[in-house]
């Protein structure tokens, strides 16, 4: 690795990016399904911890099956993280570098999932879905796109790791964050 704190190198060619408040900008959408089951108006920006029943009341359980239901049958509704989020992901690519999609999630939303990054022809060359507790960090990348704090602080060197600002990790002290996958994009020479 070399160059300063915001850049990468030219020797980096494997990003991996995540598809939950990524590429995906699901807890819109899962907001809204919460607001009709429960008669509530919560937004996104509520959202303001990882552990949303510490934020909502609500249980892990339905949290969890929440999700699942936006994503096996609301999946055409939630909207990518920025528009043309998929020539993005090209012009990733087009920079050299191997595009990897890590996404780790119950099988039942899987299906859903690849339909989704078809439908906003998402750039990718390898796309991996992980069931179980292994770390992010553990598979082959050589930068981590993700939004979650849990999967980021795993990452050591020669690996580096890019923050997806979202209201749930505002607290987490991460020197490398970005707002948009453009404005990853930049980050990545
Ligand atoms: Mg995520």
């Amino acid at each position: 690795m070399s160059g300063d704190n915001n850049t990468f190198s030219r020797a980096v060619k494997t990003v991996a990016i995540d598809v939950d408040s990524v590429l995906a900008d699901v807890m819109l959408v899962w907001a809204d399904e919460y607001n009709m089951r429960r008669n509530a108006k919560i937004t996104k920006q509520d959202i303001i911890r990882w552990d949303i029943p510490t934020v909502l009341p609500i249980t892990p359980e339905d949290v969890y099956k929440y999700f699942s239901h936006v994503w096996k049958s609301r999946w055409r509704e939630i909207p990518p993280t920025e528009p043309g989020i998929g020539a993005v992901t090209k012009r990733i690519h087009r920079k050299g570098y191997r595009i990897s999609i890590i996404t780790k999630r119950e099988r039942p939303t899987v299906a859903y999932v690849a339909k989704w990054l078809d439908m906003h022809k998402v750039f990718a060359d390898d796309l991996l879905f992980i069931y179980d507790a292994v770390p992010k960090a553990n598979y082959p990348f050589d930068v981590l796109i993700d939004d979650a704090p849990k999967n980021i602080i795993d990452v050591v060197k020669p690996k580096s790791a890019i923050l997806f600002n979202q209201p749930w990790n505002r607290d987490f002290d991460w020197p490398i964050r970005v707002s948009s996958l453009s404005e990853a994009e930049e980050k990545l020479l």
